[in-house]
């Protein structure tokens, strides 16, 4: 990445990018959420770097190991590699809520890790998730704009819609909400 400052996507795992069974930590569990592809490019076709922030308190708790993580990452990426769309870092904490890190969401670690590291304009960033801390989150980081997915009630989002595919429309339809 050049030294100029990019907008950001910043995207949640489980509930935004595949289907969240709970602690999902295998392959064959793994299902891309339908349009997936499609709504972060609407977001790259703008120059938006694409970043994974993802709690994985599964991790902590014993439930998986960090490989078994790790390997999940690695096929993610490559379906979005399939598909022409690079995701620049997986950020991810792995701690158990006790542990009282500073990554959980809605924390902010994660998004100090990216700023360590790239030039992102956060005032002109995105964050999608489906529950309240991935919004928490952007709003304790400094991150302008953000879309919750899903039935849940949460509080604070710009944009909120019942899933990704309604929410892709909606951006088809009001390009400029991305473009500024
Ligand atoms: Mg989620
Ligand atoms: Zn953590």
């Amino acid at each position: 990445m050049s030294k100029q400052s990019h907008k950001a996507l910043f995207l949640d795992r489980d509930g935004i990018i595949n289907i969240d069974h709970g602690y999902v930590s295998k392959v064959e569990d793994f299902v891309f959420v339908e349009r997936i592809f499609d709504f972060v490019k609407l977001f790259t076709q703008e120059g938006y770097v694409v970043f994974v922030v993802t709690n994985q308190s599964g991790i902590g708790r014993g439930y998986y190991s960090q490989e078994d993580f790790e390997t999940l990452t690695a096929f993610m990426l490559k379906g979005f590699e399939a598909q022409d769309i690079h995701i620049e870092e997986v950020y991810f904490c792995p701690h158990a809520p006790e542990a009282k890190c500073h990554c959980r969401k809605p924390n902010i670690g994660m998004i100090e890790q990216a700023l360590s590291t790239h030039h992102i304009d956060l005032t002109h960033s995105w964050m999608i998730g489906d529950k309240q801390s991935d919004i928490d989150l952007a709003t304790n980081a400094g991150i302008g704009s953000t879309i919750a997915i899903g039935e849940r009630a949460i509080k604070g989002a710009t944009l909120s819609f019942p899933n990704i595919l309604n929410c892709k429309r909606f951006l088809e339809e009001n390009e400029a909400i991305i473009k500024s």
